[in-house]
């Protein structure tokens, strides 16, 4: 039985757009059923790209699919859910499925059909709220490895969350972020629930139609849909903020329409104030789609401006093949192994970004301590001395400094060394290390030198 059928045609002029559809669901419904087709799926090379929402009354989320399918079948019930959406009560009243129009190419329109079935078998209690992950501290101070970009069947991933935590362990990390796109309900499954030896930090990718942000350190889904009913980016930042988590850019420089569709962070009046963080390195460097080497000169010039911005890493992981060879991943220096220790140490730049060498900057401070990436150190100096140390560098290896923004200092990187360096600096120091094909290997966040200008 179909209890409600909308059709309808999209052109390319509907791209970006939310396409709401209501229906009215009776008390007593234990069962959604929704199917939706679209076509034509592709005009060439390129996709087609329609993602699925639904909310219950009162504008309440309840789930997000995102996968490549141009023919989607969805359950959502009291006991059970598809990946994706949450289970539990279904509240009597006015629902909505919205289509959002990632992408509608030039070309035929692209005609849909979505219908939505309602299965009454005499309702039951849903047995309370889903449950989010709360992860335990386990450690103390040190540095702890992990992934913060990740993706599962919860929104277009293909693993599994158990699959995905297996091949976490595998690579030896003690963290990882679940941030499925615009979706928490990876935080409700049950393997991230039972996973007792990984710190899971809890998140979402906000996959906006101009750009991707990370929010991490909070189990909280955010409304993701700027420009409907005038929301802005800021006011997703502000809501991200007032729960202490942290909004990353993701991937700024990364292909964009139409291929990868709002993959390219276009908020231009938001570059990038107000975040906390950019993800400068999103899987493998040499990515041609996710443009690293860009980003990197971007956040240069971002630190150029004056702004203190961390950098993350994230292999955006949605197959088994983002871990295979070296994948890159955070080191974080955290003040305990948990969600809240490695937020805190990302909003403080403790962060080396590695696909495996190790390498540290310090600044000998006037009071004898040492300052690490990511501290601001005072000074009246203009010369000031940095010290820095590796290991596991790759054979015929470089090692770059790079101050305000320019490259001052390239050596032959020997397996593991230190050395120390005097250097004309105004504002920041980073240091690089590449292999032989001149792809960064591991990454410093800067030390800040703080002269008391205002800029
Ligand atoms: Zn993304
Ligand atoms: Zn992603």
């Amino acid at each position: 039985m179909v209890d409600y059928e909308f059709t309808g045609t999209l052109t390319a002029e509907d791209t970006k757009r939310y396409v709401p559809f209501a229906f009215d669901l009776p008390a007593g419904t234990e069962e959604i059923h929704i199917d939706f087709q679209f076509e034509p799926r592709q005009v060439g090379e390129l996709s087609n790209t329609l993602a699925l929402s639904l909310y219950a009354p009162d504008d309440v989320f309840r789930g997000f699919c995102h996968g490549p399918s141009n023919h989607k079948q969805l359950d959502i019930g009291v006991h059970e859910a598809s990946d994706g959406f949450f289970a539990g009560a279904l509240p009597p009243g006015v629902w909505t499925v919205e289509i959002e129009t990632y992408m509608v190419l030039p070309g035929d329109p692209v005609d849909f059909r979505l219908q939505v079935q309602l299965r009454d078998n005499g309702a039951r209690d849903a047995g309370g709220e889903p449950s989010v992950v709360s992860s335990a501290a386990r450690n103390g101070t040190g540095w702890y490895r992990g992934d913060l970009h990740t993706h599962t069947r919860h929104s277009d991933g293909e693993l599994s969350v158990s699959a995905l935590l297996e091949m976490v362990r595998h690579a030896g990390f003690d963290f990882v972020a679940l941030t499925d796109h615009n979706n928490t309900t990876q935080l409700a499954d049950r393997a991230a629930q039972e996973c007792s030896d990984l710190v899971i930090v809890p998140g979402m990718e906000l996959t906006t139609y101009y750009g991707h942000a990370l929010s991490l350190g909070v189990s909280d889904w955010f409304d993701w849909r700027v420009g409907r009913n005038g929301r802005q980016l800021r006011d997703v930042v502000n809501e991200v903020h007032a729960r202490d988590a942290l909004f990353v850019i993701a991937h700024p420089a990364a292909v964009g329409d139409p291929m990868c569709t709002g993959c390219k962070w276009l908020f231009g009046q938001f570059m990038p104030g107000g975040v906390d963080a950019v993800e400068v390195w999103n899987g493998p460097w040499a990515s041609p789609d996710s443009r690293n080497e860009e980003t990197l000169q971007l956040w240069y010039a971002w630190l150029n401006s004056g702004r203190r911005l961390p950098a993350t890493a994230g292999t955006d992981v949605h197959d088994a093949r983002a871990y295979e060879g070296h994948p890159c991943f955070n080191w974080v220096y955290a003040s305990e192994l948990s969600a809240h220790g490695l937020v805190e140490g990302i909003r403080s730049g403790h962060v080396l970004l590695s696909n495996g060498p190790r390498l540290w900057i310090g600044m000998p401070r006037p009071d004898g301590s040492i300052a690490m990436m990511g501290d601001a150190v005072t000074t009246t100096d203009h010369v000031a001395i940095f010290t820095l140390a590796w290991e596991g560098a790759p054979a015929d290896g470089v090692l770059r400094l790079v101050a305000d923004g320019d490259v001052r200092r390239t050596w032959s990187a020997e397996v593991e060394g230190a050395r120390t360096v005097e250097l004309m600096v105004h504002r920041w120091v980073v240091a690089e290390m590449r292999n032989v094909a001149g792809d960064v290997v591991a990454i410093t966040n800067p030390i800040y030198l703080d002269k008391g200008l205002h800029l």
